[in-house]
């Protein structure tokens, strides 16, 4: 069935059904939601000694996916993931999510109820609560998505807290995204583990959402997520603290698939890929012996903060290492070039 066969409002008792149905009372979010889908605003208590974090983000049907090859399920999980990884890279708890639905009217009912059994996968695991939305006509898919998340008074992540002295660490490897999109985009033949393992980091990445909170008790203050490129997220980072970045290229980990399938770019993909929704961080060699203890996934030393601005890469023997492109620009067509 159709969704202008459907009708606007049995769609939303159908997705608000789904919602209610995964409903966890033993989660904050669930517990302290007081007006959930269906009235003019959606209503929640304030966790007492927290501030409230939002976010939000989207895609859009051919700038951010295509539908011949996303299925509607990673969608879901997608627009909720990066959502979650802002909220991670913030060092908060994700609780409340407002989508706004945009769709042609021959989509169908079943496609949506696919996007929402992917949110809601997600949004289980971490017990964020689907609070309210809108749907709309469009002429092609829009999915928005709004995150609210909480987090401890002064124990906020920021990008401007980067000191000469610190070490920089990244979680998990990079360029996996990259691949995967190389993977869908040019439909390549690589290995069932390869394809698997790509398309995943690509189309249902898992934010670090736990990790975060480790990183925030180990005493980590200074963080930003993946998702432009390392160099350029690297570069938000010493530009809001005023220092300069030094990254050994050689350190830098890289997704196993990427290295076996993609050796001649797969540096580059590490470095300036993008979308791999890893944790990026600062902090001082004693703090980062604490993280080590801490988390269980991998986190890597790739550089040092130093006096001075901008990001330095060098290689294996300590030279400056050149890159050609630094990551993705929303109103550039593809990638842009370094200064
Ligand atoms: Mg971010």
């Amino acid at each position: 069935m159709k969704v202008s066969e459907l009708g606007e409002f049995p769609l939303i008792d159908i997705l608000a059904g789904m919602v209610e149905e995964s409903r966890n009372d033993s989660m904050p979010a669930w517990q302290n939601l007081i007006v959930g889908i269906g009235d003019d605003c959606a209503a929640w208590r304030v966790e007492p000694d927290h501030v409230q974090i939002g976010k939000i983000d989207a895609l859009f049907e051919n700038i951010h996916f295509k539908l011949d090859t996303a299925t509607w399920r990673e969608l879901g999980w997608k627009v909720l993931a990066i959502n979650m990884s802002d909220i991670a890279a913030a060092g908060g708890m994700p609780r409340y999510a407002l989508v706004n639905l945009a769709l042609p009217p021959d989509t169908e009912v079943e496609n949506i109820k696919d996007l929402y059994r992917g949110m809601l996968e997600l949004a289980g695991k971490f017990g964020v609560a689907i609070a309210g939305g809108n749907i709309s006509r469009a002429g092609e898919v829009s999915i928005v998505l709004s995150l609210t998340g909480v987090a401890r008074e002064g124990r906020l992540l920021s990008r401007s807290v980067a000191r000469p002295g610190h070490q920089i660490a990244v979680t998990g490897s990079l360029g996996g995204s990259a691949g995967g999109l190389r993977l869908l985009s040019q439909n390549l033949d690589l290995d069932i583990a390869a394809r698997d393992s790509l398309r995943t980091a690509f189309m249902t990445p898992f934010p670090r959402v736990a990790e975060s909170l480790l990183l925030v008790e180990s005493g980590v203050r200074c963080c930003i997520d993946i998702s432009d490129g390392l160099v350029q997220d690297m570069g938000h980072i010493c530009e809001q603290s005023g220092v300069r970045g030094r990254i050994h290229v050689d350190r830098v980990p890289r997704h196993p698939a990427i290295t076996a399938n993609f050796p001649m770019d797969s540096v580059l993909m590490a470095l300036s890929g993008g979308e791999d929704y890893e944790l990026l961080f600062t902090a001082s060699p004693e703090t980062m012996a604490k993280v080590n203890r801490a988390l269980t996934c991998p986190v890597t030393v790739i550089g040092e903060i130093v006096e001075g601005a901008g990001v330095e890469l060098l290689d294996s023997r300590g030279r400056v290492f050149t890159l050609p492109q630094t990551g993705w620009d929303h109103f550039k067509a593809g990638r842009r070039t370094t200064k």
